[in-house]
């Protein structure tokens, strides 16, 4: 029988190419987004076409009653969950002295809220009464090392990584594993804000010389869910291009 994804945030960028990858190596996956319908709809049309099995789920993922729904609608309709990737996130530009309580509300609703929402409605549905699973978190380098202009930003994708250690531990006795995908600078709508010059800066800086593709991180967390990783647990692994080393 085939293993079923859910991946949060997964019309667009990062999120489109983990469900991509996922899609076509048979799982059953569950797009879901938040503001994107048009994106999630050609994609799973896409996908569909090719042969893929794949259902769209709207869902804030700050709003538990529209994440438990969501998860009961995957359940229903492809059995139970095996892998969760945690990938729907928002990033933004700011001096930390401009930063109001409004913004980082804002910021640990989406980036922390949301995991801890969806981790908990999928271990309660269906991974710990399983015992089985895998929890892919995205986080950042800048939650690894900090970034200038970046401390809210930086300070939720920390967070990430505390709590999936944590859980880590925690969830190790039911046999389920819980990781983080730290990325560097990958090619999507968040480095948008970025001008060229600043992108050409960042590209200089890396070690390897180019900005990173969504399938590099794709692949990693294709990796993590696999047989092949069943022995890696509480880890951040960072497809970053030797840009934190
Ligand atoms: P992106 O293209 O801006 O995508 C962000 C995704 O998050 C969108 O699909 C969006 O869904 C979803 N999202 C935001 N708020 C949501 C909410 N309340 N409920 C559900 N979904 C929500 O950015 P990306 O670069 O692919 O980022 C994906 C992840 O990678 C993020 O966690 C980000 O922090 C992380 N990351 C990115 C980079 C990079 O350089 N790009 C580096 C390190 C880490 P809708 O569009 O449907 O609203």
């Amino acid at each position: 029988m085939s293993k079923t994804v859910v991946i949060t945030g997964a019309a667009k960028g990062i999120g489109k190419a983990i469900a991509k990858t996922f899609a076509y190596s048979g799982y059953n996956v569950c797009i879901n987004y938040n503001t994107s319908e048009e994106e999630a709809k050609s994609l799973c049309e896409e996908l569909a076409k090719d042969g893929c099995n794949v259902i769209i789920c709207k869902a804030d993922v700050t709003d538990r009653k529209q994440v438990d729904k969501m998860i009961d609608t995957v359940i229903s309709s492809f059995g139970n969950i095996d892998v969760l990737v945690n990938n729907a996130g928002i990033s933004e530009y700011k001096l930390f002295i401009d930063i109001d309580e409004k913004d980082l509300k804002r910021m640990l609703d989406v980036n922390i809220l949301g995991t801890f929402n969806m981790t908990q409605s999928v271990l309660k549905k269906s991974m710990l009464p399983r015992k089985d699973g895998t929890i892919i978190n995205i986080s950042s380098i800048w939650g690894m090392v900090g970034a200038s202009l970046e401390v809210a930003y930086s300070t939720s994708k920390a967070a990430i990584i505390g709590m999936s250690k944590a859980l880590a531990k925690e969830l190790a006795p039911s046999n389920i594993t819980v990781n983080v995908v730290a990325p560097g600078a990958i090619s999507t709508d968040m480095l948008k804000e970025l001008s060229d010059e600043d992108m050409k800066v960042l590209q200089d800086e890396i070690p390897l010389g180019k900005i990173g593709r969504v399938e590099d991180v794709a692949a990693t967390v294709k990796f993590l869910a696999s047989y092949e990783a069943r022995y890696i647990t509480g880890q951040v692994i960072s497809p970053n291009g030797g840009l934190v080393i």
